[in-house]
């Protein structure tokens, strides 16, 4: 049976024959991701759901003469050479900020990187389209230079042993320090943690605050998780997400003095029934973004205990719940997102689906009994395409195993 990674990789083989002549010595593969449940609640401190997906980035190459890393995005059709001992940022908004940017949190965390480098970079993650094409481009990277062995002190081993889990979270935090700090994008942890921790079949639990997290079992075989792509602009969202984040900030504020704390205070610790008591004080808007947040956080709770029990039909339901929370609390949906998700409803094999990432535009994320996904998917394109005239871009697409890297033989002529 061909292994799912196989048709990305020889793509990654073809481009990197052409452009640096030869064969790959090693790779590393790592998954997209999309958001279950708890939704704008990451940056509050609080819990969410994802998966991995079964679409991803592979970075395949060798190690090089000098102390240069080239590298070839074959999506982009570009090249990148990174002078290792002296990694500097390019412009805003550039692709060559992501691979610059885990070189520069790979030599923070572990040293200079011990040797030039060769690779080529392909994915099949829609870029840009809130999948985290971003997170599986850095944790495919990550891990074909672990792989390859010239990041000092680390050994693909230690990742894939007992603890592995260990050294994983310490690499989904290198590279959130790669995002936030290298490529100037304020995320929270989850799309790299969903990108190496991801196992098929599987959902994902992660609490922002401590870290702690989970796999939760889909079923077997698990649904479908169907990706719904509106082709509304994600550029909506830019000033929404930061004024979302003020307006909680609000209400932080307003119970940061009468709940006893030490450290950082998050909207995340309190509870739904303290935001009841000072309702009537609250300001009116930030009430109502604190109920969605403290409500998602309750589901993500009751999302865990319901696939802890295997009941995915309640789960789906939790799914619907959190949408009717964006739409009436959060107002982070759209008329395109709630049509998505209507004509979703409408079509054979929903469990339940939402609003996927920030919200404004962009996705819907629907679970999907796997026997009816592409019944599902032709459905939702007609009855959306009929309503709005236009036709919906939908992946079908299965839980999948997190990040890995291999040692690559000579593909066989
Ligand atoms: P998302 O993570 O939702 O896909 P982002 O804007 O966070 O959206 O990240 C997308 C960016 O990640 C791209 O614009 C590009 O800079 C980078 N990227 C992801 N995959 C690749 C790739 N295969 N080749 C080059 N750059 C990539
Ligand atoms: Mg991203």
């Amino acid at each position: 049976m061909t292994a799912s990674w196989e048709p990305l990789l020889s793509r990654a083989r073809v481009a990197f024959a052409a452009r640096f002549g030869g064969e790959p010595a090693a790779m590393g593969w790592a998954p997209g991701r999309v958001e279950l449940l708890g939704n704008h609640t990451d940056y509050n401190g609080g819990l969410v759901m994802s998966a991995a997906i079964d679409r991803a980035t592979v970075v395949a190459g060798r190690r090089a003469e000098g102390r240069e890393a080239r590298f070839v995005s074959v999506n982009l059709d570009q090249a990148d050479a990174v002078p290792l001992d002296a990694i500097e940022r390019t412009e805003s908004g550039a692709w060559t900020r992501y691979v610059r940017g885990v070189c520069w949190a790979l030599s923070q965390w572990c040293g200079p990187l011990k040797s030039g480098v060769e690779a080529v970079i392909v994915g099949d993650v829609p870029l840009g389209g809130g999948l985290s094409s971003s997170a599986s481009l850095q944790s495919a990277l990550a891990w074909f230079l672990i792989q390859l062995g010239v990041v000092p002190g680390r050994s693909s081993r230690a990742f894939t042993h007992d603890v592995g889990d260990l050294h994983r979270m310490e690499l989904a935090l290198t590279l959130r320090r790669c995002e936030n700090e290298f490529v100037g994008v304020g995320s929270g942890l989850l799309d790299q943690f969903s990108s190496l921790f991801g196992r098929a079949d599987h959902a994902l639990f992660l609490d922002c605050e401590t870290m702690a997290h989970d796999r939760l079992p889909l079923g077997k075989p698990g649904p479908a998780i169907v990706v719904c792509d509106s082709l509304t602009s994600r550029r909506l969202a830019d000033g929404m997400y930061d004024q979302r984040r003020a307006e909680c900030e609000r209400v932080v504020a307003a119970f940061r003095d009468r709940i006893p704390h030490r450290g950082e205070f998050h909207l995340s610790w309190v509870s739904l029934e303290q935001l009841e008591a000072a309702w009537d004080q609250l300001d009116p808007v930030g009430r109502r973004r604190a109920r969605h947040v403290l409500s998602e956080n309750e589901r993500v709770r009751q999302g865990v205990e319901a696939l802890k029990s295997g009941d995915v039909i309640a789960f789906g339901r939790l799914m619907l719940a959190s949408q009717a929370s964006s739409r009436d609390d959060f107002d982070n949906s759209s008329q395109a997102l709630d049509e998505l998700i209507a004509a979703a409803e409408a079509a054979p094999g929903f469990l339940g689906g939402k609003l996927s990432g920030a919200g404004w535009a962009g996705c819907t994320v629907n679970l999907v009994r796997a026997e009816c996904a592409a019944d599902f998917a032709e459905a939702v394109r007609t009855s959306y395409g009929v309503k709005t005239g236009i036709t919906p871009e939908i992946h079908i697409c299965r839980a999948a195993d997190g990040a890995f890297g291999r040692d690559l033989e000579p593909a066989q002529s």
